[in-house]
């Protein structure tokens, strides 16, 4: 992409380059490259060049290492080596368990690479909406063309010297100046009315009225569409700010981090309603993952076997969290103590009303239509996860402190929404 052509590269490794030619009478001026590391070959034969490697050792590449390599970095030459379960494989092994690549440099160049393709991406938009913009001003020019036939009907030029003359006379008019005054404003007020009177014009009015007309729908149209362009750019920028925020709350100290729809509330949340998790590790030890759409697929059949495969599911402690595609995270604690719905970007809760069932499981053969059901009808999930509903309130109990207007909308912003991403663990005792 164009748009990286003047980013700032990571600075190349210099590698040092050793001159001396190969000793291979066929090899003329071809540098040594490589060194050989099997433990029994003859000594001569050891460095190598590149068509040596290409010719009679090319069987043997694993144990044929860059001398370039290996003076960057020492302990690269155990990667070419061959040995069997020996310090050297375990010392390998070891290393190459730990990945210290993605270090400060390697952060602030992902980063910078991020802030590259935004800003190319904005220039490319900010382009094409001033572009929309002056075809939107050529239909104003139109109109303003059509202002100027009716100029001399709207002429204040007349009425403005009567009035200042008037006014600068203030307190002593006299009776001349009045009537002065009086027919100059009779005047602007016959000029106007002449655009109605001129029988002789009517018709020549009339088709640039209706040229008018044309021009208004014209105009009216690019209006809107000028509009929702600039809405669509509104909602854009929503969500791009709020997935940054999502991921710079990822990248906190997460406890629960075995979600990837979690933040930091879910971390209080959990340490409120369950005091096992006022102990830091117990995010860990006492959180089972069981489903999660990203890696098991947005699947009813498999959310529902995943629930049943727990046995007595209805006695047992659950996390339920909900993504939109309205950009929404909320969810439901389940639990025989006391349920809640929570609401993790407006960090709300609702608790469940006496003697109502938190979780109703609908998916059957019989009953595909809806997934799951939580309270009354306070959270629907349907089993394609599309045009899914919340009617808040009815089993789950409404705060009068948070003044909520719409409790239906409240939960995703929208009448009828689309799961895009679904958790559900299980809270071990
Ligand atoms: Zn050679």
């Amino acid at each position: 992409m164009e748009a990286f052509e003047h980013m700032p590269r990571q600075k190349p490794i210099e590698r040092k380059q050793i001159m001396i030619l190969c000793e291979d009478l066929s090899h003329k001026n071809e540098i040594v490259q490589y060194i050989l590391l099997k433990p029994k070959a003859d000594v001569r034969s050891r460095l190598l060049c590149r068509k040596c490697i290409e010719g009679k050792f090319n069987q043997q590449t694993n144990e044929i290492c860059l001398i370039s390599e290996v003076l960057d970095d020492p302990y690269k030459v155990l990667k070419y080596s061959n040995y069997q379960g020996n310090v050297n494989q375990i010392l390998n092994d070891f290393l190459h368990s730990y990945d210290f690549s993605f270090d400060v440099d390697a952060i602030r160049y992902k980063i910078e690479e991020i802030r590259q393709r935004f800003l190319y991406h904005l220039d490319e938009l900010e382009k094409k909406l001033i572009e929309k913009y002056e075809q939107y001003q050529g239909t104003k020019a139109q109109v303003d063309n059509l202002k100027a036939k009716f100029e001399s009907y709207f002429d204040i030029t007349k009425l403005e010297e009567s009035l200042t003359q008037a006014g600068m006379q203030f307190g002593k008019l006299t009776t001349k100046d009045k009537q002065k005054l009086r027919k100059g404003v009779n005047d602007y007020v016959a000029q106007i009315h002449r655009l109605n009177q001129d029988q002789a014009d009517q018709e020549v009015y009339k088709t640039q009225f209706n040229v008018i007309d044309q021009n208004k729908r014209n105009l009216a149209e690019k209006e809107s569409q000028l509009r929702l362009q600039k809405e669509k750019l509104d909602q854009g920028c929503e969500k791009i700010i709020k997935e940054l925020q999502n991921m710079e709350q990822t990248y906190s100290t997460l406890n629960f981090r075995q979600s990837e729809l979690s933040t930091t509330y879910m971390d209080e949340f959990m340490a409120r309603v369950n005091h096992n998790f006022k102990q830091r590790n117990n995010f860990m030890d006492k959180i089972k993952r069981i489903y999660q759409s990203k890696y098991d697929g947005l699947n009813p059949l498999k959310v529902h076997e995943k629930i049943i495969s727990l046995g007595q599911w209805n006695t047992q402690t659950l996390l339920f969290l909900f993504q939109t595609s309205s950009q929404q995270v909320f969810g439901v604690y389940v639990s025989s103590n006391s349920s809640e719905i929570f609401h993790q970007n407006k960090k709300q809760e609702f608790v469940i009303k006496r003697g109502v069932d938190p979780l109703t499981l609908n998916y059957s053969n019989n009953q595909a239509d809806v997934l799951l059901t939580f309270g009354k009808g306070d959270i629907i999930i349907k089993s394609s996860f599309n045009g899914c509903l919340s009617d808040l309130g009815e089993g789950f109990q409404d705060k009068p402190e948070y003044n909520i207007g719409n409790l239906k909308r409240y939960l995703a912003n929208q009448d009828y929404f689309d799961i895009v991403e679904m958790e559900i663990f299980q809270i071990l005792k």
